[in-house]
């Protein structure tokens, strides 16, 4: 089951997953359509109806950036290259294996899902920078939740999204997945609770569209006395 597109800012449309999907953010330029990140791919047909209301489709995404490779973010790209021929953005750390046809990052087997091999052509690391003309962002390498996962800031518009490293409600994404690292993850939390921003889009549960800055600061004050560093 998939929420409606929420509107963001003018350009930046947020859904929240009520289900094990990911939650997905729909960015429309003045010549890219754009996802980040995109589900499991289960409910591709409602997110075809949102995408309409929205004056896109399905066939229209031109560019599909990922925060990290788990089934529950990249599972939705299947039904998109069914219909249409996006790029696919991924860190560098995650994006090798799966060009190598090693989809273990993905994590499929261990939910019992089958992926198709995939092309990864947009290769991401820390301070890559996108330009989809009045839409530009830049990558932060955020590992820790896992190795490939990176925060994305839409620049000019002080919204960070920020994958499954942060959560709203002091919250964070967990550790114990194959290259997850609780060091790494408070390292990542430190590093996004010192960014300027105004609102954080997460990976999973509702954006942090309030005091976004304080909640990250939360989020890395839980996880250090969790993880006792
Ligand atoms: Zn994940």
């Amino acid at each position: 089951m998939i929420d409606v597109f929420d509107q963001i800012r003018e350009s930046v449309y947020f859904l929240v997953s009520r289900s094990f999907d990911s939650n997905i953010t729909f960015i429309k330029s003045n010549d890219h359509h754009i996802l980040v990140d995109t589900g499991t791919g289960l409910y591709a047909e409602s997110l075809e109806n949102e995408l309409h209301s929205l004056g896109s489709s399905l066939s229209s995404i031109t560019d599909i950036i990922l925060t990290h490779a788990h089934i529950d973010h990249i599972g939705g790209v299947v039904p998109i290259l069914e219909v249409g021929s996006p790029k696919i953005y991924l860190h560098k750390a995650e994006a090798e294996h799966i060009n190598r046809g090693d989809m273990s990052s993905t994590l499929s087997d261990t939910f019992g899902a089958e992926l198709p091999p995939l092309r990864v052509e947009g290769i991401l690391e820390e301070g890559s920078s996108l330009d989809f003309g009045n839409v530009k962002m830049r990558v932060y390498h955020t590992p820790g939740h896992s190795e490939g996962s990176i925060t994305i800031e839409l620049e000019d518009t002080g919204i960070l999204l920020t994958g499954d490293t942060l959560f709203s409600g002091g919250s964070f994404g967990r550790v114990d997945f194959p290259t997850g690292s609780p060091k790494k993850l408070v390292e990542s939390l430190k590093r996004i609770s010192e960014m300027k921003f105004d609102i954080g889009l997460p990976g999973h549960m509702n954006a942090m569209k309030y005091n976004a800055k304080k909640s990250a600061l939360t989020s890395y004050q839980m996880a250090k006395s969790m993880f006792r560093m």
